[in-house]
């Protein structure tokens, strides 16, 4: 009796390891390393680019990024497809399209079996669909969380320009995303917030670089979305002489 070495069952190769009875090539065309969807939703902002992720609105420079943190949120938690997939990697990230509302990008999977690496693509539609964030909502009605009002005498313009200068210079993007309006009339500064956390973080940076007497106060304006009673926050920082 002749005896017959192993073959792929699909393309009859022989001399190649086998999965499940077929060669590494032909497995792939039967098998997926993982259940990609087809499509990929996330709400998108759109006046100020941010994306909203599990439910978190995330600041972007635009849709590409956007498209790439939708996709990343997905790909941090990818499963492989079948038990006998031991690892699975997500190597890379292609754009097919230009980033729109619609975006094609492409998933370089990489996944083990035994001690076959095995490689492969799949093609992803990311949909932005066209929303708007909260922050938004509140900047173009005009509302606002928290009210910063700085002051300094006449005499004391200059010197207050120059420390505003330099805290514009250290704003960080979480701070500069949540001011709502500025009105400006040069010792005269009012800064209005959509977060009071954010408010808190410029107050700080304003201390840092000058030297403000401080004063706190709350102004009740109603009840909140959840039911409770809205406060808003002013803190006046007054510049010393
Ligand atoms: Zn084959
Ligand atoms: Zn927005």
């Amino acid at each position: 009796m002749a005896r017959t070495t192993p073959f792929c069952i699909k393309c009859g190769r022989t001399n190649t390891p086998l999965i499940e009875g077929m060669c590494p090539s032909c497995w792939l065309e039967e098998n997926k390393l993982v259940d990609v969807p087809r499509v990929l939703e996330a709400d998108y902002c759109r006046f100020c680019g941010s994306v909203r992720i599990h439910g978190k609105w995330l600041n972007t420079y635009d849709m590409g990024e956007a498209v790439l943190k939708v996709v990343d949120a997905y790909t941090k938690d990818v499963k492989p497809s079948k038990q006998i997939i031991e690892s699975i990697k997500v190597e890379s990230i292609e754009f097919v399209t230009q980033p729109s509302w619609r975006t094609i990008v492409k998933l370089i999977v990489s996944a083990k079996i035994r001690e076959l690496t095995l490689t492969s693509s799949y093609d992803v539609e990311v949909r932005l669909r066209p929303s708007i964030c909260p922050r938004c909502i509140m900047r173009r009605s005009g509302d606002y969380e928290a009210l910063i009002q700085i002051r300094a005498s006449r005499k004391q313009l200059s010197k207050l320009r120059r420390i505003v200068k330099v805290v514009e210079k250290h704003l960080t993007d979480d701070i500069a995303h949540d001011i709502v309006n500025v009105v400006d009339n040069g010792n005269r500064i009012d800064v209005l917030f959509f977060s009071k956390g954010s408010a808190h973080k410029f107050v700080s940076l304003m201390k840092k670089y000058g030297n403000f007497i401080e004063h706190k106060s709350y102004e009740d304006v109603g009840i909140g979305r959840g039911g409770s009673r809205r406060r808003r926050m002013i803190i006046s920082l007054h510049l010393k002489e």
